[in-house]
């Protein structure tokens, strides 16, 4: 995991932090620690995800373990250069349900001397990169890529295997729809 030393911490500019993985990896999770620690140190955080995700809680950013912050839910990525203007560290999670305007925006805040933690699925049940993610990676100062531990195999796990046939990109779930695989443990789905 990414840790900064004190010695190494940006100082009077703004930077983006990248954690990118898949399904059950920990994203979320990496994503609230970071953003908590900020809270202790007083700093102003704001954290938003896209409406699309009502997994668990409308409100609230929660990952499968359980772990609440309150969060604001946006539409438009857009929203979120107004809706922050007071915050130091900004978090973005569910990256991957924003349009590509999301790079433009978190350089935007980065310029302007924001810290931006944006955490997503790096690929989609095919395997396929899932835009904005890897754009967002390239434009990243820092990148934490979370793994999974294969469901089949017990090996390291950066694929979400789909349980359910369905062309749609995207299905709303959790472990009654997704698991996490290994690149030999991974299929799709339409192939079995
Ligand atoms: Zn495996």
């Amino acid at each position: 995991m990414m840790e900064f030393t004190p010695h190494s911490v940006p100082k009077n500019t703004g930077w983006i932090e990248v954690i990118a993985g898949c399904m059950f990896s920990g994203k979320t999770e990496e994503l609230i620690r970071r953003l908590r620690r900020a809270k202790i140190a007083k700093q102003n955080v704001k954290i938003f995800k896209p409406k699309i995700d009502t997994r668990y809680s409308d409100k609230k950013i929660v990952s499968h373990n359980e772990q609440v912050l309150p969060s604001i839910l946006i539409e438009d990525i857009n929203e979120i250069t107004e809706l922050s203007k007071d915050a130091q560290v900004i978090g973005i999670d569910e990256a991957q349900f924003f349009s590509n305007d999301i790079i433009k925006i978190c350089n935007l805040l980065a310029d302007n001397g924001k810290r931006v933690i944006v955490a997503g699925l790096d690929q989609d049940y095919r395997g396929i990169p899932f835009e904005p993610m890897p754009q967002l990676l390239s434009i990243a100062e820092y990148i934490t890529k979370t793994l999974a531990i294969c469901v089949e195999c017990g090996n390291p796990a950066d694929k979400t295997q789909r349980k359910t046939v369905s062309s749609k990109r995207v299905i709303v779930g959790a472990s009654d729809i997704y698991e996490a695989r290994c690149r030999k443990c991974h299929y799709l789905p339409e192939e079995k």
